[in-house]
């Protein structure tokens, strides 16, 4: 049993074939994966694949690259996570590599996510880039401790991380961890305990290692597994077992559906 804890399988890249996105999921042991949302406009269609494949979770929430649809409020985010297969907030957080100028309006956006996941109860689903001070701060700041979450994609430092896990966050490792040029990641990613690690595809970007540079899936988040094993000289079996634990475990989605 494997769980992608990060997709994006509503992208016109994998939106054509999910039935064959799944299909290939099922035939690799990828039992669950989570489809994260990025805006407003396109939460409806990530919904509307949780409900009709009872495997695949769905998160709502306005990236912070994310441009349109107006700011998102506490409000609006609390009563569209509501719904039963919405299991996360996020993504959010902070990039400062895509975005530049005054960013206040982004972090405005992050705090807003926090403050509704708590009064939801859900968790966060986290992305930083080239930000990590701030997106520790505010986490810190805005209590996000009470709900945990994913820093999703981790790219990060090992300081990072450990600061992140006193929060309440697992550390999810992508494709990435798979490069051959990733050994600062890799060395970060045999220290991270598997209690708190997650793996992912954040796909359709990212493909790892033997896919890398095609259209990345969420079947191919086995590659990313069996790098975790092989850097951590664990078992693929126990890998597999205790990322899907930790994913059931943060998300409190139900292991049933399959
Ligand atoms: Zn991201
Ligand atoms: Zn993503």
């Amino acid at each position: 049993m494997l769980v992608d804890s990060h997709c994006h399988i509503n992208f016109p890249e994998l939106a054509g074939d999910l039935e064959g996105v799944v299909a290939r999921m099922r035939a690799a042991g990828v039992t669950h994966a989570l489809c994260v949302s990025v805006s407003l406009e396109t939460f409806p269609e990530v919904l509307a694949i949780a409900e009709r494949f009872p495997n695949i979770y769905a998160s709502v929430g306005v990236h912070p690259d994310h441009h349109g649809g107006g700011e998102p409020t506490v409000d609006q985010l609390a009563e569209l996570a509501a719904h039963p297969r919405v299991i996360a907030i996020g993504e959010t957080g902070l990039d400062y590599y895509r975005e530049t100028g005054d960013l206040a309006w982004q972090r405005q956006r992050f705090r807003t996510h926090i403050q509704a996941a708590r009064r939801c109860g859900k968790p966060l689903i986290i992305h930083t880039r080239q930000a990590a001070e701030d997106t520790l701060d505010i986490l810190k700041s805005e209590g996000a401790r009470e709900v945990g979450g994913v820093m999703h994609c981790f790219t990060e430092s090992l300081s990072v991380a450990e600061r992140a896990m006193a929060m309440n966050f697992c550390i999810s490792f992508s494709g990435i961890v798979t490069f051959k040029n990733s050994r600062a990641l890799q060395e970060v990613a045999r220290t991270v305990p598997l209690e708190h690690t997650l793996i992912e595809t954040d796909s359709p970007y990212l493909a790892p290692t033997p896919h890398r540079g095609k259209t990345n899936e969420p079947a191919y988040v086995r590659h990313v597994a069996e790098q975790i094993s092989r850097i951590k000289q664990l078992d693929f079996a126990d890998v597999a077992e205790a990322t899907s634990a930790n994913f059931f475990s943060v998300f409190r989605g139900k292991r049933d559906a399959t």
